[in-house]
């Protein structure tokens, strides 16, 4: 990894200003490119930092949210039209730690005290969760992995895909932020064989595609454990025509008056936001004639702002909200007779119909390195809802129950998971992490008695997490149609994971910038498409 100076790292850990953001570029250590910086503007700082001139509050699209999606989609809208993008978070500068690997474990340890990149909350299932907070969203503080979707999730999803045009822009995406060339560590090759010996088959060598067997894919993680975030499509936008403003939070969207009059026939019609600076001091921001507001606010924050801003159960949109997920994520953690080992992320996965399993392992910690086996399910079929915690305030984390396990069908998939794991753990790969023969765990081990089914359900009911992958919300059918729109409203869509009714392939964020990256040419079929074309 590139050595980072001292200088920049306490220049980076503090919010930009011009000057600031100046010396950042002349020392950039992160071969990063950080062109895009031209449009972003902090609207707290008494000068705005990006030297783009974007600004009479009129545009075609306005973004909510600078996100996995949020970001492909402002560069590829930006080429043929004006776009702002508000964002809540801050640039990702102002947090170095999300540049690196190093720095993506130990975000892992941090508590969310309102500045970090990301923010915390709790499902009312009692599962600790994340999202992302800065500008990149989630793809900056996520770890990485990056595999396309599986033919299900397009077959499911509700929307006609134009196929030719999805491998294009998943194209256009891996030569921007993909790492295709992994080098896999002791743990990740070592968890490969174990797979493969447990019978987890083919071998899928190394492949962005989703195969059934155990393959090795892309990361946002480059060889030197530098992370290139979504936040870096942007590079590809017209810059002259965006305007990315962070530390924007949006607190609802503004509609026309006379289509929102109960005695109006017409369909209720955004003509822009209402948002706020950190200082609290309240702005907004409108759509140009025939503009759009495209919602790429996340899987909690989509449904959220539609809530606030009045559709919901109240006004004849029951769905808003409704089928939220999240794949139950179950893990064992194997203590390191070697606890020097490298940190290592997942490159590796192997793949079945009813689970994948992913290798990980954690930084050392108290002089024990522990090597995670985490399994997901696909789907899920459990779903559950989101609620607001608060009516008017967008900063207070509205409520969500995802209902792990509810489904019978998610708890059978997770216990033939965790007995795959328990299959890997006997395998010869194995041998070099025992202790005295022995593996031993850091925290709980997989049950002993093979045959009682019972235990291994409670073992996946007690030690249920998350992969971060929850999603729906505001699904396509139920709350926008095949082409992203609010249906019954005029001028929203919704661009990002709250529009999905399952997760699509092993992790989601591929297919999350794929989707950004298709934007309009999805929408405006048989439109003249320049860059996706060539
Ligand atoms: C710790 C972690 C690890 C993960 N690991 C992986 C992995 O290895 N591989 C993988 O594929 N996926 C992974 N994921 C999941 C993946 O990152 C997410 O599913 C994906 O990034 C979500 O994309 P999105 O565009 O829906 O939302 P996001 O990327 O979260 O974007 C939403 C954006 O909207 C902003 N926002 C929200 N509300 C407002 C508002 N009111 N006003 C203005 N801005 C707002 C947020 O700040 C954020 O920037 C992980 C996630 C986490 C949290």
């Amino acid at each position: 990894m590139a050595p980072i100076s001292l200088l920049v790292v306490l220049l980076m850990s503090c919010s930009f200003n011009h000057h600031q953001l100046q010396l950042v570029l002349a020392n950039n250590p992160f071969d990063q490119d950080f062109s895009y910086m031209k449009s972003v503007h902090n609207i707290n700082g008494e000068e705005e930092i990006g030297s783009s001139n974007y600004n009479n509050n009129y545009y075609d699209y306005i973004i909510i949210g600078g996100g996995t999606a949020g970001c492909p989609l402002a560069a590829t809208l930006s080429e043929n039209y004006s776009v702002l993008v508000l964002e809540r978070g801050n640039a990702p500068q102002s947090h170095p730690t999300v540049f690196t690997l190093a720095g993506f474990f130990s975000d892992l340890q941090k508590q969310d005290d309102g500045t970090t990149p990301f923010q915390s909350f709790t499902s009312k299932d009692g599962v600790g969760n994340r999202r992302g907070r800065v500008l990149g969203g989630s793809s900056m503080i996520n770890g990485g992995f990056y595999s396309r979707a599986d033919d299900e999730f397009f077959a499911k999803s509700g929307v006609e895909w134009e196929m030719d045009l999805v491998e294009k822009a998943y194209e256009w995406v891996e030569e921007s932020v993909v790492s295709t060339h992994p080098r896999l560590d002791v743990w990740q090759s070592s968890m490969r064989e174990a797979l493969l010996e447990a019978g987890v088959g083919p071998d899928n060598g190394f492949s962005l595609n989703h195969k059934v067997g155990t393959k090795t894919s892309g990361s946002l993680f480059d060889q030197f454990g530098t992370r290139h975030g979504a936040v870096q499509l942007l590079n590809r936008a017209n810059l002259d025509n965006l305007r990315v403003v962070v530390q924007a939070t949006v607190d609802r969207i503004i509609f026309d008056s006379t289509t929102t009059e109960p005695s109006s026939s017409s369909k209720p019609s955004a003509i822009g936001v209402k948002y706020s600076d950190s200082k609290g001091k309240s702005h907004k921001a409108f759509l140009r004639r025939k503009g759009e507001i495209i919602l790429s606010a996340g899987a909690i924050g989509s449904p959220q702002l539609l809530l606030l801003s009045g559709i919901g159960p109240q006004s004849q949109h029951p769905n808003v909200g409704k089928f939220m997920a999240d794949n139950p994520m179950n893990i064992i953690n194997i203590l390191l007779p070697n606890s020097s080992m490298e940190p290592s992320i997942t490159k590796v996965v192997g793949i079945n119909d009813n689970y994948f399993i992913e290798p990980v392992i954690f930084q050392p910690q108290l002089n024990m390195t522990s090597g995670s086996l985490a399994e997901k399910i696909p789907g899920p079929l459990s779903i559950g809802s989101l609620w607001l915690a608060n009516s008017t305030d967008v900063k207070v984390t509205p409520n969500v129950r995802f209902n792990y396990f509810d489904n019978p069908i998610d708890l059978s998939r997770c216990v033939m998971g965790m007995r795959k794991i328990g299959e890997m753990l006997e395998t010869e790969a194995m041998n070099q992490f025992k202790h005295n023969g022995e593996l031993l765990f850091s925290g709980p081990s997989l049950p002993n008695n093979n045959s009682n089914n019972w235990e291994w359900e409670s073992f996946c009911r007690t030690t249920v997490g998350t992969f971060y992958h929850y999603h729906g919300g505001c699904v396509v059918g139920k709350v926008v149609d095949g082409d992203f729109n609010v249906m019954g409203i005029k001028s929203v869509r919704v661009v990002d994971g709250s529009t999905f009714n399952i997760s699509p392939g092993t992790n989601p964020q591929a297919t999350l910038m794929m989707l950004g990256t298709l934007g309009l040419r999805c929408w405006e079929k048989g439109q003249e498409n320049d860059e996706l074309a060539s």
